[in-house]
This record gives C-alpha cells, sequence and structure tokens, in this order.
C-alpha cells in the first residue's frame, strides 16, 4: 500500500471514539483524518473538545489533537475528507443514529459501526470476523437495494457477548454442536461510556441490570450465527441461550461465567482445551494487522482469566479462557473474558474494516 486510506470518526470525543484514535495511530493501513462529535464539540480542536480529557493509555496523537471537531451532521465536509468512518457516536434517539449513518453510506462512505441502530437491519452485516467474515458478501445486495454506489454499512456486536461466542463457535467449527448455554456476565464499568456509572452506586457493588443487555447477549448471536439467503440474513434457530449482565467495579474487561450443553457428542476436556487453542479463523490466515496471532488462550492456573491481567492480552484483541470443568447441570462450565473498548469495541470495528479491505470492499471508495 502506497497511500494509507484517510478514516473519519464518528463520536471521537467519546469513550470508543478515543480508543479509535488511539488504536488507529501508526496503522499500517489507515490514517485518521476526520473527527466529528456533537453540535457542542464542533468547532473546537480535538484536544479542546474532551470535556472529560483523554482516558485511554499514552497521549493525543499530535496529529489529532491539533484537528478541529466537526459535527456527525456535517457529512459534506466529511466527504472531502475521508473515505471510509467509523461510526461511535450516541444519541438518546436510536432512529436518528440510523439514518445519519445511512446517509454517509448513501454519499459513498463504508460505515463500520459500534451503535446498535443497525445490528438487526436484515441486509447489514453484524461482524465478528473469526466467525463470520462470510457475512460480508451481502454488501453487493445492500448496495443495491438501497441504491447506493459505494458506500455500506457493517456493524459489530455488543461488547457482552465478544468473550463466550468465540470459544462456543469454536467448538461448533471443531464438530461439537452445542444446543444450550447459560451465562452471566460482569461488565466493567467502561462498558457504559464516560463518566459512566456514578461511583457511589458501583464501588463496593455489583449491579444486576444493564438496560437491554441481557437481550443484547441472547438474541444478537443468532444472527451471526445465520445465513444468507435471498439478500438477507436468516438467523440461526439451533440454539438456546439465556443470559443474565451484571456491571460490576472493573475499569475494563467484559468477563462470562458459560454452561453449555452440547447437542450429541461431548467432547472431553482436554478435546474443548485444544479446540480453542488450535481456533485460527480467516483474519488470522489474511494476517489482518488487529488480527490475535491466536484468538483463543487458554490459562490453566485456577484463578485466571482475571481483567486486571488478561484483558490486554494478544493487544485486546485476544478472548482469554479458563476454568473449563464439568457441570453438574450441563456439561462443562467456563470463565471467558475479552477487552470491552478494544475486543469489543474499536479495535472490533478496525478489524471488521481491515476485513473489508482485504476482501476488496473498499477497492472502488
Ligand atoms: P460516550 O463515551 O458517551 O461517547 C458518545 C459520543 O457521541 C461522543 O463523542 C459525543 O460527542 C457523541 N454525541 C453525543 N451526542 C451527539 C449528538 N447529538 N450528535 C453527534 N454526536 C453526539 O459513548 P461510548 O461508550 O463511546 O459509546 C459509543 C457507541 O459505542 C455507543 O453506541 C455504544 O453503545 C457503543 N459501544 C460502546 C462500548 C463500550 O465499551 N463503551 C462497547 C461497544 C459498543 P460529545 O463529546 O461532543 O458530546
Amino acid at each position: 500500500m502506497n497511500k494509507k486510506i484517510p478514516v473519519g470518526i464518528l463520536g471521537a470525543t467519546g469513550m470508543v471514539g478515543q480508543q479509535y484514535v488511539h488504536l488507529l495511530e501508526d496503522h499500517p493501513w489507515f490514517e485518521v483524518a476526520y473527527v466529528a462529535a456533537s453540535p457542542q464539540s464542533a468547532g473546537h480542536t480535538y484536544k479542546d473538545a474532551l470535556k472529560n480529557g483523554w482516558q485511554v493509555h499514552g497521549d493525543i496523537p499530535k496529529n489529532v489533537g491539533s484537528m478541529v471537531v466537526e459535527d456527525v451532521a456535517s457529512i459534506e465536509k466529511a466527504v472531502k475528507k475521508c473515505t471510509l468512518v467509523f461510526s461511535a457516536f450516541e444519541m438518546p434517539d436510536k432512529d436518528a443514529i440510523r439514518t445519519y449513518e445511512e446517509e454517509y453510506a448513501k454519499a459513498g462512505m463504508p460505515v463500520f459501526s459500534n451503535a446498535s441502530a443497525h445490528r438487526h437491519t436484515n441486509d447489514v452485516p453484524m461482524l465478528i470476523p473469526e466467525i463470520n467474515a462470510h457475512h460480508l458478501a451481502i454488501i453487493p445486495a445492500q448496495q443495491k437495494k438501497r441504491g447506493w454506489k459505494k458506500g455500506f454499512i457493517v456493524v459489530k456486536p455488543n461488547c457482552s457477548l465478544q468473550s463466550y461466542l468465540a470459544p462456543i463457535v469454536a467448538l461448533q467449527h471443531g464438530g461439537y454442536e452445542i444446543s444450550d448455554v447459560l451465562v452471566t456476565t460482569l461488565q466493567a464499568v467502561s462498558g457504559a461510556g464516560y463518566p459512566g456509572v456514578a461511583s457511589l452506586d458501583v464501588i463496593d457493588n455489583v449491579i444486576p441490570f444493564i438496560p437491554g443487555e441481557e437481550e443484547k447477549t441472547e438474541v444478537e448471536p443468532i444472527k451471526i450465527l445465520g445465513h444468507i439467503k435471498g439478500g438477507t440474513f436468516a438467523n440461526f434457530k439451533g440454539i438456546n441461550i439465556s443470559a443474565q449482565c451484571m456491571r460490576v467495579p472493573v475499569s475494563d474487561g467484559h468477563m462470562a461465567c458459560v454452561s453449555v450443553k452440547f447437542r450429541r457428542q461431548r467432547p472431553t476436556i482436554e478435546q474443548v482445551r485444544s479446540t480453542w487453542i488450535n481456533f485460527k479463523s480467516e483474519p488470522q490466515e489474511l494476517k489482518l494487522p488487529f488480527a490475535p496471532e491466536q484468538p483463543i488462550i487458554y490459562r490453566d492456573e485456577p484463578n485466571r482469566p482475571q481483567p486486571k491481567r488478561d484483558r490486554d492480552n494478544g493487544k485486546g484483541m485476544a478472548v482469554t479462557v479458563g476454568r473449563l470443568r464439568p457441570c453438574s447441570v450441563f456439561d462443562y462450565k467456563f470463565v471467558a473474558l475479552s477487552h470491552n473498548t478494544v475486543r469489543g469495541a474499536a479495535g472490533g470495528g478496525i478489524l471488521n474494516a481491515e476485513l473489508a479491505y482485504k476482501k476488496g470492499y473498499l477497492q472502488n471508495v
């Protein structure tokens, strides 16, 4: 690649947007050329627009710190400065987010979104590249149906399911079909954006309710595991998932305590472990820059994974699993962990764009 692709970040001042700015510094294919946020931030330099300060590692990259933030609504300015956008802006009205993302796509921009607005739009792929890279194949049908020439929308799923779905799918791919899943997630406060949950609510506490999270955790996997039929997605019907989602006093890293039941053949513990350790998929084969070399890492110690010690594995892109043991109700239980603002948000969005680039979907933008 001679010249990097100029990219924009919508919602660049937020928790996820800042993670995008940080992770894209020195990216081999993409460079940040445009930042946008709410009308209140528009017109300020990026550095000055961060009303709650810089929340991620290191310093604000110099070239981005001095950029003038635009209003997400100024699509015509984005078109002049970048060729694709990462969408991580939040608005109370989901319809407004949906409409803006469609306007960007209509203006010729591929949109890689973290928002939930388009997750269940039936021609929009909801991607975890290690699991359903083939879902990108719906893009020509999406463009044709909507009359978009170059733009399209790809979304990533909720951060709550990033930890437990990959280990389950690895087993499915290994020939061990899973019929039932019970999952309890222990989710970090950064998952609620900044400032997120009030400290007096979450310190010394566990909050057993995150609005909408259990529904997303149960429903999104069935689209991800589904297939393309006649230009839309048909959901996968062969798995039952029951989820409980808790907010816990951890800064970053969503954990999931999982019990699984196999439909037919029950593998041995050693077979499960080796299936996970040997799991590789398209992002690894294509050597995408953000693909972790080992997407699922297994820790043998009885007290791992832990958010503090394991969330940064594979530069925050790997899922760390441990505590695999028999379950007295289902077949096996285990604990899984992933970094919610990296794999579960900005890193996942970047991997989606890398996959689209490598598979030729960004060639004419
Ligand atoms: P956040 O920290 O609250 O940031 C929200 C962003 O949206 C800010 O840049 C804000 O700009 C912008 N914004 C607010 N009102 C706007 C408006 N009227 N028009 C345009 N932009 C507006 O939220 P976040 O945690 O980064 O989450 C962003 C998105 O990613 C959400 O859809 C969320 O569900 C999703 N997500 C988050 C996580 C996570 O772990 N946090 C994980 C997966 C997905 P100002 O600074 O100018 O107000």
